[in-house]
């Protein structure tokens, strides 16, 4: 009989942030598999999902993996978050998605700043003034432009030993902001590899005494913010074969900036301003290879006959991808394709 550590993970109800919550169940001889991992509950009342005097909610698992730092005996499992007559919480946003044959593959930019929590700043930047400008840092080596390689390197390791789909990781234009994206075949899995990479990367980050910042423009002024870019595309994009295809999907995300913005994340307004490669958040714009446009068509999907992939650039760092996987997945399928 072996006793395993069960890390149990949810987004919990704060407004207009979420944030990650988790708490260790003991389980005999785990399978490793989300069937086999027993509902649980928590306190909603501490969560902001749930009034005191009827304060249960459950958490059910969706997705598992091995916990690279308990290696053997522990796993994560990532939950959704039901109420106690188990019908979905109105925090659960993977509950709102609409993709049950996997159709959608989405791949997410993860940008975040690591932030020193005795400066509140980011790391490397000095306690008075500021870091020489912007230019030098963008996939940059050596001291002084790469600050904090060591939590990103362990971060990775700990991802890819967790089984995460992690495509890449690079030094991003702000000193001490960093990316790592995810891919995904279905919607839910790519939002539930996100969080779980976040999970992994705040615990971390707190061994260093470092904090992770999701906001989506933590220094004001001439710094790069942090998006979380998302790449996405389904059988029609896939095999479209047609430019007329790729215009009209992006078309039938004009009408609707406000809900696709309502879920990208709060804050964004002082990140989409029409400067430092992004568009403003009030205005709708795509093209072919445009870094300022709101959706771009990446030039893989020019080159491949128009059979591809697009990448809305608006969803900012602080989003919750379950929510923007949603409302992507809603629109796509309202388009007038044919
Ligand atoms: P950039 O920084 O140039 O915008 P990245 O290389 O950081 O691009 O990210 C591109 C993302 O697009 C990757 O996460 C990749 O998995 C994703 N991607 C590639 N092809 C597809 C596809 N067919 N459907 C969805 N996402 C895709
Ligand atoms: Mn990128
Ligand atoms: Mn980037
Ligand atoms: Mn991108």
């Amino acid at each position: 009989m072996t006793k395993c550590k069960l890390e149990y993970i949810w987004l919990d109800g704060y407004e207009p942030t979420q944030s990650l919550r988790s708490k260790t169940n003991i389980v005999e001889d785990f399978s490793g598999k989300v069937e086999d991992a027993p509902m649980w509950g928590f306190d909603g009342s501490s969560t902001e999902q749930a009034p005191g005097g009827s304060s249960d909610c459950l958490l059910k698992p969706v997705y598992v993996c091995p916990d690279p730092d308990r290696i053997g005996t522990g796993f994560l499992v990532m939950c959704e978050v039901l109420n106690h007559d188990g019908s979905a919480h109105a925090s659960n946003g993977r509950s709102t998605i609409d993709d049950d044959d996997d159709d959608f593959w989405f791949g997410f930019e993860q940008e975040y700043t690591i932030w020193d929590p005795e400066t509140n700043l980011p790391i490397g930047f000095p306690a008075e003034g500021y870091p020489g400008p912007q230019g030098p840092y963008y996939c940059s080596v050596g001291a002084g432009k790469a600050v904090g390689r060591e939590i990103v390197e362990e971060h990775l390791e700990l991802c890819l030993e967790a089984g995460l789909n992690v495509e890449g990781i690079n030094a991003e234009v702000m000193m001490g902001q960093w990316e790592y994206q995810i891919f995904a075949k279905g919607a839910a899995e790519a939002g539930d590899q996100i969080w779980v990479a976040r999970y992994l990367l705040e615990r971390t980050a707190e061994k260093y005494g470092m904090c992770i910042n999701w906001h989506p423009k933590p220094v004001k002024g001439d710094w790069n913010g942090s998006g979380m870019h998302a790449n996405f595309s389904n059988t029609l994009l896939r095999t479209a074969g047609s430019k007329e295809v790729f215009e009209a999907v992006c078309q039938a995300f004009e009408p609707r900036i406000k809900e696709h913005i309502d879920v990208y994340g709060a804050d964004n307004d002082q990140r989409l301003t029409g400067l430092h490669e992004t568009q403003s958040i009030d205005k709708f714009s795509y093209g072919v290879s445009d870094r300022g446009a709101s959706i771009r068509i990446p030039i893989f999907t020019v080159e491949h006959d128009w059979n591809g992939y697009l990448e809305d650039r608006r969803p900012a760092s602080n989003a919750d991808p379950y929510k923007v996987a949603s409302v992507i997945i809603e629109t796509v399928k309202s388009a007038k394709t044919s």
